[in-house]
């Protein structure tokens, strides 16, 4: 029996709000913490996936209100352990210098926090690795960041178009090494959500 298999799991179904932090510096603290960041490109199906894990329909609009976009939202699972829904600055109407800016905080955030477990990376399974996409993988790997990447709305695909864009994308991501593995996943249908939890079990269960 494996290590988790032994162990219950977390009932992401009482993730709640927590707190929303621009800076480092407002994060909760990371001495008795552990977290999960999801990051994805906007509309890429990072509101819903969170919402499918958390088993609610409104959870993650939380980061759609308006000001609340540019922050990292944390949702509390049971205390000390969250969940952190990270921007994807996509479409955001912001002046070039508040991106930068705001860049830097995620990039910061990636590598320094040290209650980071593990990422999740949210991609459309129609349009996989953008430039967004890569650069998150560039700034997760210098601290070899553990890396689960989503390849969402799979329900868009049939079925061998989907296990093809799968193999597709994880010999993309192969030169990133072991630490990084892909799954589909599909909102609407509640496709791949066992996976996901499974994943966020590895990083999440246990002792900070
Ligand atoms: P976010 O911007 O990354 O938070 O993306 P959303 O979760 O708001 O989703 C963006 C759009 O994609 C919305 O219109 C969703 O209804 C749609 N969407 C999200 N997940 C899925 C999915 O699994 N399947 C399909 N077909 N559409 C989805």
């Amino acid at each position: 029996m494996s290590p988790t298999a032994s162990r219950p799991g977390l009932d992401y179904h009482q993730s709640h709000y927590f707190i929303s932090a621009s800076t480092l510096a407002q994060c909760p603290a990371p001495e008795q913490a552990r977290e999960v960041a999801f990051v994805g490109r906007s509309n890429a199906g990072k509101s819903s996936a969170i919402n499918v894990l958390a088993g609610q329909t409104r959870l993650a609009r939380t980061s759609k209100t308006p000001g609340r976009t540019q922050l990292m939202n944390f949702f509390e699972i049971i205390p000390h352990r969250y969940l952190v829904d990270l921007p994807g600055f996509g479409y955001a109407k912001v002046p070039d210098a508040v991106k930068v800016q705001w860049q830097k905080q995620l990039e910061r955030y990636l590598q320094e926090r040290e209650s980071l477990q593990g990422l999740v990376l949210l991609m459309d399974i129609r349009h996989p690795c953008k430039d967004f996409d890569l650069m998150v993988m560039d700034w997760a790997q210098p601290s070899r960041m553990p890396l689960h990447v989503l390849l969402t709305k799979a329900d868009k695909l049939t079925y061998g178009a989907a296990r093809s864009a799968l193999l597709g994308v994880q010999k993309q991501l192969a030169v990133y090494g072991g630490s990084v593995s892909v799954q589909l996943f599909s909102s609407l249908k509640r496709e791949g959500v066992d996976e996901l939890r499974l994943k966020l079990d590895e990083w999440l269960v246990g002792d900070a």
